[in-house]
């Protein structure tokens, strides 16, 4: 390759989609992977037979004409989402090893299932009249004020917050807090957080409350609850995804980028002195590999451990995605593969992803291991998950997937833009994807950010400009 030739770092679905937009416009691209496959986080992984998901995804119906603007040969199946919150009452139980490390353990009893996407009436029938009233007295008692309730969506954007200091950076429990309620946040938002990030809910950012949790802000529930009413089918009721897992996507775009003759290298780590020869790079790896040792600690990650289990056949139900937000439950989402597609049915078995954040755990764990699993299993009986009859699951593997979800600690903001004014500094590596911008985002997100990084690229655009443009990513609002 020549001088005027670009590196694209990272084939995930940010690397091959830029790629594949570059080549496009006739530049000349190609591709290092440090890994020995493509996909990154969208790499499936074959358990029994059936290739998984790194952790349940699925595509929302307006990301579709941007992935088919970089996979055009693939199709899609539209499914409909049947999910369930799980609400639990938990009530303190002793401290029993080897799970001391989690402090204090909970026991959840009397779990409830709401259906998911949620609707007004499922959603009090699921809370149940007490813990509703809780919600709405708590409420009404001005621990939150209407104005901001209703501004949630308003307050999302960034702008008023570049360059926000610790001091600055309101916090996740207070900007939340003063949204929904004492009550509602402590049952709901807090403990969800704390089990993701591993950390106290108040020294997180209140960018976590803007990117992650408002799609499950109140003002949501109660224009979907509207829209049922009026027999409107809430955009959010159906998902698309590839008959034969979202493998498939990678499997379409590394076709596309062959067809345009660029170039993957697997097994190859960008190592930016070995890559003199290219006079640009988008780098779609890790932001943190870029950066000093204390800034990238500061601009850190948590990852997520996934537990693969087999049932013996048709014993789980219809249900794809369970979400768990609350204490006393090790994981915060289990979902049933063998149910995202007709594709991925086996006669004889079901199957059950578990993820657990990696949270307070540390990334050294075997939750494989006869304790850990027993327990496991128990707390998807008390979860209503698996039914009690079943005890022994046929076969278990556990992937650990590192560096999953920026930890966005209060203050993160004013760091992560100065060293991205450092990397600019140098002039030649555009950072992109969710990782190199340290994003919680979406692959259409990923998709969208490849086209803008490669036209800024084709139209000339400097590293300075590509920097400033990148902080209207931050407000990207992720959807689950
Ligand atoms: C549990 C989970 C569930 C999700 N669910 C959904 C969902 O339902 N819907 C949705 O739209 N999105 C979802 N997402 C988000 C989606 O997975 C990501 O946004 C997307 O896959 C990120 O793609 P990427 O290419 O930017 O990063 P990655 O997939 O991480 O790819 C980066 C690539 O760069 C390579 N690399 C890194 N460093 C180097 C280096 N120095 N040299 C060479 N190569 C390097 C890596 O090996 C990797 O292949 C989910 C994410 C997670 C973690």
């Amino acid at each position: 390759m020549g001088h005027d030739s670009i590196l694209v770092v990272g084939a995930g679905v940010s690397g091959l989609c830029t790629a594949i937009f570059l080549a496009r416009s006739g530049a000349r691209v190609e591709i290092w992977e440090a890994a020995e496959k493509p996909g990154g986080l969208l790499r499936p992984v074959l358990f029994q037979g059936v290739p998984c998901d790194l952790g349940s995804h699925r595509i929302h119906g307006d990301a579709l004409p941007i992935l088919q603007q970089a996979a055009p040969t693939l199709s899609w199946a539209e499914r409909p989402r049947n999910g369930r919150l799980i609400f639990c009452a938990n009530r303190p139980a002793e401290r029993t090893p080897p799970f001391a490390s989690l402090g204090r353990v909970e026991r959840p009893v009397a779990c409830r299932h709401v259906p998911y996407p949620l609707r007004l009436r499922g959603f009090v029938q699921g809370l149940g009249p007490t813990l509703s009233a809780r919600f709405f007295v708590s409420f009404l008692r001005r621990e939150a004020s209407l104005r901001k309730f209703l501004r949630w969506e308003a307050d999302r954007t960034a702008s008023s917050d570049l360059g926000a200091t610790e001091s600055e950076d309101l916090g996740f429990e207070s900007f939340v807090r003063e949204r929904v309620g004492d009550a509602a946040y402590r049952a709901f938002y807090q403990p969800y957080v704390e089990k993701v990030w591993g950390l106290p809910a108040t020294a997180i950012s209140k960018t976590v409350a803007k990117k992650r949790i408002s799609t499950a802000q109140p003002i949501s529930v109660l224009a979907d609850a509207v829209r049922a009413s009026l027999r409107q089918q809430p955009a959010a009721a159906r998902f698309l995804y590839p008959p034969q897992g979202i493998g498939a996507l990678i499997q379409a775009l590394c076709v596309e980028a062959e067809a345009l003759s660029v170039p993957i290298h697997y097994d190859r780590r960008f190592v930016e002195a070995e890559a003199a020869q290219f006079a640009r790079v988008v780098y779609t790896g890790h932001l943190s590999d870029l950066l000093p040792h204390q800034a990238a600690l500061r601009l850190g990650h948590r990852g997520l451990y996934l537990i693969f289990l087999a049932f013996p056949a048709s014993t789980l139900g219809p249900v794809d995605t369970y979400y768990v937000p609350g204490r006393g439950l090790w994981f915060g989402r289990v979902s049933l593969p063998n149910n995202f597609s007709p594709g991925l049915s086996r006669r004889n078995e079901s199957l059950l992803c578990v993820e657990i954040p990696e949270g307070t755990w540390g990334n050294d764990l075997d939750f494989t291991q006869p304790a850990y699993l027993a327990e496991l299993v128990r707390q998807l009986h008390r979860a209503g998950i698996v039914p009690p009859g079943l005890s022994r699951p046929t076969a278990v593997v556990q992937h650990f997937v590192p560096r999953v979800y920026p930890l966005y600690r209060r203050g993160w903001l004013a760091e992560f833009r100065r060293e991205l004014e450092h990397i600019a500094q140098a002039g030649r590596v555009f950072p992109a994807g969710r990782q190199g911008l340290f994003l919680h985002c979406n692959i259409d997100h990923c998709v969208q950010i490849a086209r803008d990084v490669a036209r800024h690229l084709l139209s000339g655009g400097s590293s300075h400009a590509w920097i400033a443009h990148c902080t209207r990513y931050l407000d990207v609002r992720v959807r689950d």
